[in-house]
Order: structure tokens, then sequence, then C-alpha cells
């Protein structure tokens, strides 16, 4: 997106969240609380947590784990000691542990078994902790030589930067009393296959886990673009769709723009509509693939000399993905949205169950049915047009003429709504003000999909 396209981005959305608080009255309380530990997120504690991972050399899942100043072993050791030291300020709610595993790896050159350890900390909410929220980055990194378990490979934004924005995350939250339970991971082997994330929503999907959101942080530390132009204003989120845009991904990076727009001034989400960067992937597949919502967040523009790249000067340029390239105020931007985001999701009810949605057919007016969770105070109705990426218009409850249906179910009239042309939804509302992610009705007709696919689009 060009510096145009975004200045009119930014000035459309900032238009929405002006409808989000009702004009003059007192701002909702989850304002208040997300405001008070955006405020905490300490831009020195991240520039700390990435020196320290760069400092063991290399964290590749073949490195030393007998040390304790260099290599994988060493790495995870302190940042379980990180994590526990978080645990420490939650009152018993915030628990440490790692997940050992060893699994079979493909990557030419590799072992056909790898030893992986994931440091996972999860902070128990208090009224609702079946539903999980998650946030991760990956410790493990790499060279030139994806095999190369012994040469330096600092990996500072590649991704220290996601681990130290889940560890400050966890740092900020495990203070506070979220009524859904928030698990905070720092993977290993992302580097060789998504070797660590694999096992981790493996291991939630067999659990049976109600996992309702899961933002990956990877490469979103750096922001001098290669074309020598500084990108530090907004981070890109990426969301996967099994097929046309209204999966339960977008749905969750829908709610990471919302939370963005609510409560973290002057930097924006922008939504990218493809499950990863082109041909490339991350630790959200892995969630993706169990069935879970997870999206991708990283940095507007990569610096593609600092990943994966060997610590070296070719032609007077610098090679190697070295703290000094890392932009720490960055990150602590990064840190915000996502604290921002798993604050309004974990403090919400869970998103309401939409069973239909009709076109009343006198009116051009829209019905839809729905059921809301037990928790929920309110209900708010979204619509956008078919082509737009985010909601467009919030329809509250008072104008949306609700009425009881059948058992605990709901039916409520959007005015005006032409049900042909938009996509509705529906999203709960705890009393403190925070919103679930926004649920959908079933697509009415898959038959245009099913033949695009097997014509295969050529
Ligand atoms: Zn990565």
């Amino acid at each position: 997106m060009n510096r145009q396209r975004w200045a009119v981005w930014l000035g459309l959305t900032a238009g929405l969240c002006a409808q989000a608080p009702g004009d003059g009255a007192a701002a909702p309380s989850i304002e208040r609380e997300v405001a008070a530990a955006l405020r905490e997120i300490d831009a020195a504690r991240l520039e700390q947590t990435v020196r320290t991972l760069v400092g063991f050399g290399t964290r590749h899942v073949l490195s030393r784990t007998d040390s304790a100043t260099e290599g994988t072993g060493a790495a995870r050791r302190w940042l379980r000691e990180q994590f526990a030291a978080c645990a420490a300020a939650s009152g018993g709610r915030l628990e440490v542990a790692l997940q050992e595993a060893t699994v079979p790896c493909t990557r030419p050159g590799m072992p056909k078994q790898v030893p992986i350890v994931n440091v996972v900390a999860t902070l128990r909410g208090t009224s609702d902790p079946e539903r999980v929220y998650l946030v991760g980055g990956h410790y493990d990194s790499r060279n030139s030589k994806g095999e190369d378990g012994q040469g330096a490979a600092p990996g500072a934004v590649d991704d220290a930067s996601g681990t130290a924005v889940a560890l400050e995350a966890c740092r900020v939250l495990a203070t506070r009393r979220l009524p859904a339970t928030v698990v905070f991971v720092a993977f290993d082997g992302e580097e060789q296959g998504l070797l660590g994330s694999q096992a981790h929503a493996a291991q939630l999907a067999a659990a049976g886990a109600q996992v309702d959101g899961m933002l990956g942080c990877d490469i979103v530390g750096n922001t001098r673009g290669m074309d020598g132009v500084r990108y530090d204003r907004h981070l890109r989120c990426f969301s996967y769709a099994p097929s046309g845009n209204d999966s339960n991904g977008r749905s969750l990076a829908r709610a990471v723009s919302f939370a963005a727009r609510r409560h973290v001034a002057d930097f924006g989400v922008e939504l990218i509509f493809r499950g990863d960067r082109y041909g490339r992937g991350g630790d959200h597949r892995s969630y993706f693939e169990q069935g879970f919502a997870a999206v991708r967040l990283t940095e507007p523009r990569e610096d593609f000399s600092r990943q994966h790249q060997n610590v070296v000067e070719r032609a007077g340029a610098p090679y190697g993905d070295l703290p000094e390239f890392a932009d720490f105020a960055y990150m602590q931007n990064v840190t915000r949205v996502v604290v921002a985001t798993l604050m309004e999701l974990a403090s919400a009810p869970p998103p309401p169950l939409v069973r239909s949605a009709e076109l009343l057919r006198d009116r051009y007016d829209t019905a839809v049915v729905f059921e809301l969770p037990p928790s929920a105070a309110d209900v708010e109705f979204v619509w956008r047009a078919t082509t737009a990426p985010d909601w467009q218009h919030v329809v509250a409850a008072s104008a949306a003429n609700l009425q009881p249906g059948r058992g605990n179910q709901r039916r409520a009239t959007l005015p005006g709504v032409c049900l042909d042309d938009v996509v509705v939804g529906v999203r709960s509302i705890a009393p403190d003000g925070s919103r679930s992610r926004v649920a959908t009705p079933p697509e009415p007709d898959r038959f245009d999909q099913r033949r695009d696919q097997a014509r295969g689009g050529r």
C-alpha cells in the first residue's frame, strides 16, 4: 500500500472507530483497562529480550543443549525463567511448562527425527477458562544453511522479535483477571517446517480445546524497507480462508483491526486476504490446519538481506539478522495491538451462534436469527459490502428490532440492509463493553465455489 492509499485507509477506518463508543457516554471500562495495560508495555524490555536471545549465538534446533550460554538449550531455559517471573505476579493463575517431543522432519540435510521443546505459559481464565486465545513467536533461528546447527544465526527479527512480543504480552497480562484463558508460546522448530507449532496445535486439538483465536507474531521488528522507506505505522495481518472471505480466520483478522482502531493510536492493521506471504508459511498455519481461527502478524516490508543469512558483508552491504536493524519502538506498537486484541476477546463473551439470515423481500430489510452466549450483556450487528475488506457499519441492538425466537434464539431485523448485496454479522458485548469476534450466517450456496474448484480457475 503506498502512502496515499494508506492515508485514505486510515481516514475510512477512523470513521468506523468513532461509532464504537456512544457519543457523550462515559468510555466503556474495557477502554480504560486496555489503556492502562498498553501503558505498561516497555520497548526497553522488548530490546533486552531480543538482545539476550541473539546472545545465545544460534537457536537452531540442532544447536547445543548442554551449555548455559550458547545454543537452543540455554535460550529456552532463559525463556522459561522469564515466563516464570511473570507467573509470580499472577496470583497462581499463570502456569509455565515445556512441551517436549521428537517429531518427523522432511527438510533436506536434516535428521529424519528432530527433538523440539516449546515453552508454553498458560494464563487461566477466571470465568470461562475452557475458551482459549493464543499468541506466539518462534525462538528458533537459522542462517544461510538451513541445517547448520553450529554457525551463528542471530535471528533478531526472525523471530526473536515475535518471541519478545509474546513474552512482553504475558508480563503485562499476567497481573490481569481475564475471563477466558490466554496462552503464550515460544515455538521451537519453525524454520524446519513448523515443527513446534504443529506439535502444540495437535495437542490442543486432541484435548478438544476451544481455541477461538491464535495470533502468530513472526518478523515484527524491522521497519526499514529495502526501498529505503521507513514503514512503521502499521502491520500486516494475514489470514486463511478455505473459500470466500468469511472464515473464522478472517473474522479474527477483523477483530485484530477492530482492537487496533479502538485502542491503539496512530497505528493500523492492513488486512491481507491470503494465508501468508506468497508461497511461504508460519506457525499460525499449524492452528488453521487443526480448524482453529489463526492469523499472522508481520512487519510491512521485510528486509530479505537480513532473514536466513550468514552475518557477512557483501559489496559493502551488511547481511544477517542483527539487533541493530530492529526497531523496538515499532515492536512496542505491535505488542500494543496484540495485548489490545487479547484483552478485547478474552474479556468478551464468545461470539454468538448465527443460525440463519434472510432478505425480507417486501422491504429490502435483513432478518438474522442467532443465539447469544449466557454471559453476553448486549449484542450488535455489523455489515459490509461484499467487496469491502472490513466491517463498514454498526447497528446497535436498539435499532435492530430484536424479538424472541424459538428456545433461546432471537431474531433481529436490520432496516435498509439488503442481504443480497452485503455480508452481515453479529457480535457479543460484555458489561465492560468488550466485543467478541463477529459471527456470520452460513453461506447459502457453495455451488459457484465447487464449480470454480472443479475447473481449476483456468
Ligand atoms: Zn520466522
